[in-house]
């Protein structure tokens, strides 16, 4: 069985020109999408952060391509590491191939968001760190279309991306994770707590197969980027890259 995709191992995307969703930001900042109106101030100090934000995040991912030993119904084995998660047999289906990713957008904008703290500069804080918040999602979305686009080109449909502490996958299996792809050619770490430092940082695991599940709960396609796709599911919605 051959990989689709990083046969030498790890391989960092940069350079991605991220686009960033402010109802997702609001969302960080409590709004409830449909039902709560920021104001013009809020949209003002929302427009702040944003360009302050642009200006001090560095989006960029690492993503390696490893081929599955073994399935089964709560777990993959795949690249020398066992992954325990709950149900996946049933969720993914019969994955011959799973990508692991570590992404980032860098530490300028916490160290930023912690100094206007410190100024008690307190909006434009918390305004800020949901910026934060909101591009590395958007970073993680686009990822994941870009390793939907890889597998495509190989005949594989790629499933919607899961990361450990989300959705009944233990936090603890970060470690295992990182073994599969470390963060370092990113700047990422764990420390004890598996939690990633920078913290806008986004670890993430997606599987690829002839016969892999896709779009029973949530259809990728609906926020992808890639306008001229072929193989096009669901319109877009939204897109994460300008
Ligand atoms: S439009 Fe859909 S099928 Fe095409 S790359 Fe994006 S997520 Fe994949």
């Amino acid at each position: 069985m051959t990989t689709p995709l990083s046969p030498d191992g790890p391989r960092v995307l940069a350079d991605i020109a991220l686009e960033i969703d402010p109802a997702e930001v609001l969302r960080f900042q409590g709004y409830k999408k449909g039902r709560d109106i920021p104001g013009p101030d809020v949209l003002a100090l929302f427009d702040e952060a944003l360009a302050l934000g642009g200006r001090l995040m560095e989006p960029r991912a690492v993503v390696r391509w490893v081929a599955v030993r073994r399935r089964a119904p709560d777990g993959l084995e795949a690249g020398g590491v066992t992954l325990t998660i709950p149900a996946i047999g049933e969720s993914w289906g019969k994955v011959e191939h799973v990508a692991a990713c570590v992404c980032t957008i860098g530490d300028a904008l916490e160290r930023r968001v912690a100094e206007l703290w410190e100024a008690r500069e307190l909006p434009l804080a918390a305004m800020l760190d949901s910026v934060g918040s909101g591009a590395v999602e958007s970073l993680a979305e686009y990822v994941n279309d870009l390793l939907c686009q890889e597998g495509l080109a190989r005949g594989l449909r790629v499933t919607n991306r899961i990361s450990p502490g989300y959705g009944g996958w233990d936090v603890s299996q970060q470690t295992e994770l990182f073994r599969l792809c470390a963060g370092d050619p990113v700047g990422v770490a764990l420390n004890a707590a598996r939690f990633m430092t920078p913290v806008k940082s986004i670890s993430l695991l997606a599987g690829a197969g002839r016969a892999a599940r896709v779009d029973h709960y949530f259809s990728q396609c609906a926020r992808c980027w890639m306008r001229d796709c072929a193989y096009r599911r669901a319109p877009a919605r939204r897109t994460v890259h300008r």
